[in-house]
């Protein structure tokens, strides 16, 4: 296993559940964390997976404490973080309990209803950014039946509970999303940030197929954060991190990089620079310390896809400064024009040596002038062509360390594969 597959193992939860803190707190891994605090009367949960995990995230509850549970808070509403409930309600249910407080953002509450308008689109989506599962639940976020908050945390509030003899600090941050709420507990100096910080993936700032996410208040979130000198840190994602000194790294190294790439995306804006430059320019910019930094590997999120998420708050879809791009032809019909000039053989010979020179991006860009343009043309030339880019997404899948990038990758070979079986049946 390559460390990114060992980096997502440990994303999905694929790790033991553990307690920690004077075995007052517990964390367990199910696709995303979910976070327990042991008190007097009763259990505090910070999170609750997705629906598929919910008799995991029970049972192990129930093996940590058979004490009622209090108050659940959501750290958003992502389908990875607010749906496994069926047992715990169940349970609720069969012991004529009163239900435990929901404690979540007012932002949640849009979110839940964007959910309902557009679940099937989410599964879509969603089917194609986590492709490579087996596990991923078909009815997508399932958003008609949420377990809905009832304590509700408006604007940039903070809000504090008692349960017990400990207290809980609650606070509002935008970050992966607008509906953030992250905790701290400080009895036991625990920090609870939710998908604010996963462990050890970059954040997930800039994803190719999501809503914009906000890189600045994120960094500041952080920030706040590094200021309670947490001794434990039950990422949203991945094992805890405990001990100050880790504790620290992981926010500090998060914070620098997130206001890295939005300082220098920013300077280049003003600097009346497209996105191409300001792309390829970040990319040659990229500080050494950030590269494989144990606590920011690019295996989910990276920072490619992070240039992207700072672009795109001050700048809308017209991003090459090229008038030839305002109004643009169908790609297919560009693609005839081209052949037009030379027939697909010349071009597919020259993907080829652009291939054995290693300029494999490149290549692509020349067989998709073939693939595009040539629907009607020669059998021969066009499964070649399919073939040889099939093979530079197999190689660019090895050597790319982002779970996502990875995923976008497999699915143009899948496509590539069921366009090559239909062509050969013809
Ligand atoms: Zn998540």
């Amino acid at each position: 296993m390559n460390t990114t597959e060992e980096d997502m193992q440990k994303w999905f939860g694929n790790f033991s559940a553990k307690t920690f803190a004077d075995d007052i707190c517990l964390i367990i891994g199910a696709w995303a964390n979910i976070g327990v605090i042991k008190t007097e009367e009763g259990l505090v949960v910070f999170d609750l997976s997705n629906r598929v995990y919910h008799r995991r995230i029970f049972n192990q509850i129930r093996k940590f404490s058979d004490k009622q549970i209090k108050y659940v808070i959501y750290s958003h509403g992502h389908f990875d973080h607010c749906f496994g409930y069926a047992s715990i309600i169940k349970e609720v249910n069969v012991k004529g309990w009163s239900m435990p407080q929901i404690i979540a953002h007012e932002n949640i509450l849009n979110r839940f209803e964007k959910y309902r308008k557009l679940d099937r689109y989410h599964a879509w989506i969603n089917k194609q950014q986590f492709s490579s599962l087996s596990n991923l639940p078909k009815e997508g976020v399932y958003a008609h039946e949420t377990l809905d908050p009832t304590i509700i945390i408006h604007g940039n509030n903070n809000y504090e509970f008692k349960l017990g003899n400990f207290s809980f600090e609650l606070y509002h941050d935008k970050g992966e999303t607008d509906d953030s709420l992250w905790m701290y507990f400080p009895e036991k100096e625990v920090l609870f940030p939710g998908e604010l910080v996963s462990n050890p993936t970059f954040p997930n700032v800039g994803n190719p197929f999501k809503v914009q996410r906000y890189p600045k208040q994120w960094a500041i979130a952080i920030e706040k954060m590094l200021e309670k000198d947490a001794e434990y840190l039950v990422p949203g994602h991945g094992p805890l991190i405990e001990g100050k000194k880790n504790v620290k790294e992981a926010l500090l190294i998060r914070a620098e990089v997130l206001n890295f790439i939005y300082d220098e995306v920013v300077k280049r804006l003003n600097e009346g620079k497209w996105f191409e430059q300001i792309y390829h320019e970040m990319l040659e910019i990229y500080p050494e310390k950030f590269k494989n930094h144990k606590f920011l590997t690019p295996s989910y999120g990276c920072y490619r896809f992070a240039i992207h998420a700072v672009y795109r708050l001050f700048h809308g879809w017209y991003t090459t400064g090229n008038p030839t791009d305002l109004f643009p032809a169908k790609s297919n019909e560009i693609a005839k024009e081209y052949l037009e000039i030379n027939n697909e053989e010349q071009y597919l010979n020259h993907a080829k040596t652009l291939y054995k020179e290693g300029k494999s991006q490149l290549a692509l860009h020349i067989l998709d002038i073939v693939i595009k343009g040539s629907f009607s043309g020669k059998k021969t030339t066009l499964l070649e062509a399919y073939s040889l880019k099939s093979k530079i997404l197999t190689q660019k899948v090895a050597e790319e360390p982002s779970f996502i990038a990875k995923n976008i990758l497999r699915n143009g070979i899948f496509e590539l594969e069921s366009k090559m079986e239909e062509l050969q049946r013809k």
